[in-house]
């Protein structure tokens, strides 16, 4: 019978690269360049960032006849917060009322946006729930009609293929 891995005597060899030094003093300094890959998964929700590069704005609607509430939720969610069904997809309109409004002087790390930019909330018919994004061109106020513009053409696959303008 075949032995194991770990039932045999195995030799072991350095494979990298040895560090090079830069300061030489009483405590060394190495310089030890590491790069990160990030996998991530949007998972169940997938179709909403599926529908930005296809111009489609994809909201998540409860079906259950049973649940208190039925609601449309824009960010999706996979499961109704309020029954814990599993929602179903639906296209919602691409344009919308401005809610609410912020100036972003500020943007937190890895926000790829030159600041300041004007910060919106979106109130979209037959969504529960307030869409945030950004305004590119003009200047917000509450009641402002406003219209989805999507980055068909080369993608990002992030939150930043869908933006607003005004609609008027
Ligand atoms: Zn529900």
């Amino acid at each position: 019978m075949a032995k194991k891995a770990y039932e045999k005597a195995i030799k072991t060899r350095y494979t990298g690269k040895p560090l090079k030094l830069y300061d030489e003093k009483k405590a060394w300094v190495v310089r030890w360049p590491r790069a990160l890959e990030h996998h991530h998964t949007y998972g169940l929700l997938t179709p909403f960032f599926k529908g930005l590069t296809q111009g489609r704005l994809m909201a998540t609607r409860c079906v259950n006849p049973k649940c208190p509430q039925q609601s449309t939720w824009l960010p999706p969610r996979a499961d109704c917060p309020d029954c814990y069904e599993r929602m179903k997809w639906v296209r919602v309109p691409a344009k919308g009322k401005i809610y609410t409004y912020t100036l972003v002087d500020y943007a937190g790390v890895g926000i790829e946006m030159k600041t300041p930019y004007w910060q919106i909330d979106v109130e979209i018919k037959g969504v529960d729930t307030i869409f945030k994004g950004f305004l590119a061109e003009g200047k917000p106020y509450i009641g402002m009609p406003v219209k989805a513009v999507f980055r068909t053409k080369n993608p990002t696959h992030t939150i930043l293929d869908v933006w607003w303008t005004p609609d008027e």
